[in-house]
């Protein structure tokens, strides 16, 4: 009718209500009445059916043009509802109007979303038995491939981002790069990155951590080459690409022991409750994806965790790497005060991939 859909409306809303599916969507900020007919929250002979969606535009309240803005309705709450009952199509329902826009904005994760479709097709395929408490393998089926989050803005690390420093990169694998440390804390202060967008290592899908695993080996053997341990961290709290932070420790400084006391007692400094997490365990199993969290890792395997609650200081990570205890150099502990310029950083970065050449597996065969 008399609204401008060119003009109005929100794709963040639109993403926000493709996948919330909620029953019923209301909306005032058009200041007209406008009831669209249900839509399916569900792909037909692709998905199991799930509840439709209906969305409902008031106008505002005793308008002079006399459109409608209350509307009655009684709901029963979804689980005391018959599922039979709450999937039930009504006949005039129709396809997701937000389905193409949100798959055109994610279409850079395709080809992740085949590989893991892929990946569930051969299981059952090769006819696995599923572990005893599994079930029927139901389970697999209904298990949507992993959603690869977006960037909501100009990231810095998403590789194919016109924003990175491209200069600092220093390798560069199927799903990961390295990429010098900005203002870094020594000169081979370096990032694993995700080429892609992945806001932490618990996001990550299966290839992506198998390549990290693999740069932590190559940057394992490269520093100890070179009479150094690496500390690795990440910070997942206000940050929004993944970048786990490897510091190089020259051995004869400190043991990996040292290093493990001088985190938890700057921890306990700070009210800071750092714990230890057994070696081979899975971040996976101690966090859900979107819960903030740090975690520093010895090139041992042996990890720390702190699960933040409310705040953490943000340089926390690199400020017990610079005190007098493990780097000993207090002055760097804020990267602000460890500028480089734009030739300072090219000449670092051409010889850290000159030293690391030969440990470099992404550059093999
Ligand atoms: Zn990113």
């Amino acid at each position: 009718g008399d609204v401008d859909t060119k003009s109005c409306g929100s794709s963040s809303v639109a993403n926000l209500a493709f996948n919330l599916k909620p029953r019923y969507h209301f909306a005032g900020l058009e200041g007209t009445y406008y009831e669209r007919l249900p839509y399916r929250n569900h792909m037909v002979l692709q998905e199991s059916a799930q509840h439709v969606s209906r969305f409902i535009a008031l106008a505002n309240l005793s308008n002079t043009s006399k459109k409608k803005y209350l509307y009655a309705f009684s709901i029963v709450p979804m689980s005391s509802m018959d599922s039979a009952e709450l999937v039930k199509q009504p006949l005039d329902v129709t396809e997701n109007p937000y389905r193409k826009e949100v798959q055109k904005a994610k279409h850079t994760e395709v080809g992740q979303e085949d590989v893991a479709s892929q990946f569930f097709f051969d299981l059952s395929k090769q006819g696995k038995k599923r572990s005893s408490g599994g079930g029927d393998g139901q389970h697999s089926k209904q298990k949507q491939p992993r959603k690869h989050p977006q960037p909501t803005g100009p990231c810095w690390f998403c590789l194919a981002s016109p924003e990175v420093e491209k200069h600092l990169v220093v390798s560069i694998g199927a799903h990961c790069y390295l990429a010098l440390a900005k203002g870094s804390l020594t000169p081979d202060h370096v990032l694993i990155l995700p080429i892609g967008h992945y806001q932490s290592v618990v996001d990550l899908a299966s290839d992506v951590v198998e390549e990290v695993e693999n740069y932590k080996s190559a940057l394992k053997k490269f520093f100890k080459s070179k009479g150094s341990r690496f500390v690795l961290f990440e910070r997942n709290y206000r940050s929004q690409h993944l970048q786990l932070q490897v510091v190089p420790v020259p051995s004869q400084n400190c043991t990996t022991e040292d290093i493990k006391e001088a985190y938890v007692f700057q921890a306990q400094e700070q009210q800071i409750e750092l714990l230890e997490i057994p070696e081979h365990s899975d971040l996976k199993q101690i966090v859900q994806p979107g819960t903030p969290y740090f975690y520093v890792e010895m090139d041992t395997g042996e990890k720390l965790f702190h699960r933040i609650k409310k705040n953490f200081p943000l340089q926390f990570g690199r400020e017990v790497l610079a005190s007098e205890a493990i780097l000993n150099i207090p002055d760097k502990a804020d990267w602000r005060q460890c500028k480089y310029s734009r030739e300072e950083e090219e000449t670092l970065a051409k010889t850290f991939r000159e030293k690391f050449e030969p440990f470099d597996f992404t550059l093999l065969d």
